[in-house]
């Protein structure tokens, strides 16, 4: 299923759904529609999905040639290396010869499986205290089968073709109009967001969303970055609109992100306090989680411990709280 909008003049929101038993999500992607149009993000894999994306873009240009206008799309870029955001980008290169535009960063996600699994590799010693060289190799084949399975769950696909590097900082001219490139890390390690100042619209990708949080996690989020960029991207002159890649437009934009900023803010501080009360016992990671989320299922905690892992990471970095071992554990405790 898949829905189009023109949520701004000759700018078309793409939304794809996922319903099924326990996945139910959608993602947006945006066409600068024009005499030489961009595809920002590609949405899902899967053939069903890429034969619609295809359709979609179809219905656009026949609806902008409809009102006596020219319409060419030429290329497509994603704002993040996450596959909900890249998976459509080779079809697009296949069957519609669109040239693919990416950071340096995105192109290895995006252009080789090897090194979008990779990605997801932890390393950080804060969570993971050394353990035997046995139970290490264990560790890795595990994953290495989650990561499969959910690749073929979730049909992660890649570019095979070429992939044209863009600096992370350049400025896209669309269809005559300035679209400025700001790399905002944070979410991912390979964020980027398009501005049009003199319409102020931004293409927001997943910094920023209308009605959810951000997600953060590791190994590839960064709670500093991603406040500095939500600041950075709150001082934007003339920001008008955010269109994000989940959910619908954001119309206020500055207060949206200084309610996002206040959260992930209120978010900190009750870790820090948790810790605080503590004391010197200090708390493992599996006390720290059911503090916050008593009930919750255990197919959920991959998700929900994210942000807890990012603001730890944040608070050992900033040296508001210290790590030892306990057991097994690593036990987290505020400086005395
Ligand atoms: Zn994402």
């Amino acid at each position: 299923m898949h829905s189009i909008k023109e949520v701004a003049p000759d700018i078309f929101m793409i939304t794809q759904v996922i319903t099924q038993k326990h996945l139910k999500s959608s993602v947006n992607l945006f066409v600068i529609a024009g005499k030489d149009g961009l595809v920002f993000d590609s949405g899902y894999g899967g053939r069903q999905k890429k034969r619609r994306l295809v359709h979609a873009l179809g219905k656009i240009s026949h609806l902008k040639r409809s009102r006596g206008e020219t319409c060419t799309i030429t290329r497509a870029m994603p704002s993040h290396g996450h596959w909900d955001h890249f998976s459509g980008l080779g079809h697009l290169q296949n069957a519609l010869g669109l040239e693919i535009l990416a950071t340096q960063k995105q192109a290895k996600k995006i252009g080789s499986k090897k090194s979008f699994k990779d990605s997801f590799r932890e390393d950080s010693p804060l969570f993971n205290p050394p353990t035997p060289k046995f139970f290490e190799v264990c560790h890795n084949i595990w994953d290495n089968l989650v990561n499969e399975l959910f690749m073929k769950l979730a049909k992660v696909s890649f570019v095979s073709g070429p992939i044209n590097i863009i600096d992370e900082n350049t400025r896209l001219s669309v269809n005559g109009e300035s679209w400025q490139m700001i790399p905002v890390p944070g979410h991912c390690d390979d964020d980027i967001v398009l501005y049009n100042r003199e319409r102020g619209i931004l293409l927001g990708g997943d910094i920023i969303l209308r009605r959810i949080t951000t997600w953060l996690g590791p190994p590839r989020s960064n709670l500093k970055d991603y406040l500095e960029n939500l600041e950075r991207l709150m001082k934007l002159p003339n920001l008008k609109l955010i269109l994000p890649a989940h959910g619908s437009p954001i119309r206020n934009p500055v207060k949206r992100i200084q309610e996002a900023i206040d959260h992930r803010e209120k978010r900190t501080r009750d870790l820090f306090l948790l810790l605080l009360r503590s004391g010197k016992r200090g708390l493992s990671f599996g006390e720290i989680f059911h503090a916050f989320y008593p009930k919750s299922p255990l197919f959920k905690k991959s998700l929900l411990e994210g942000w807890i892992l990012v603001s730890l990471q944040y608070l050992f970095e900033k040296g508001d709280i210290i790590t030892s071992f306990g057991g097994r554990n690593m036990i987290f405790k505020t400086r005395a």
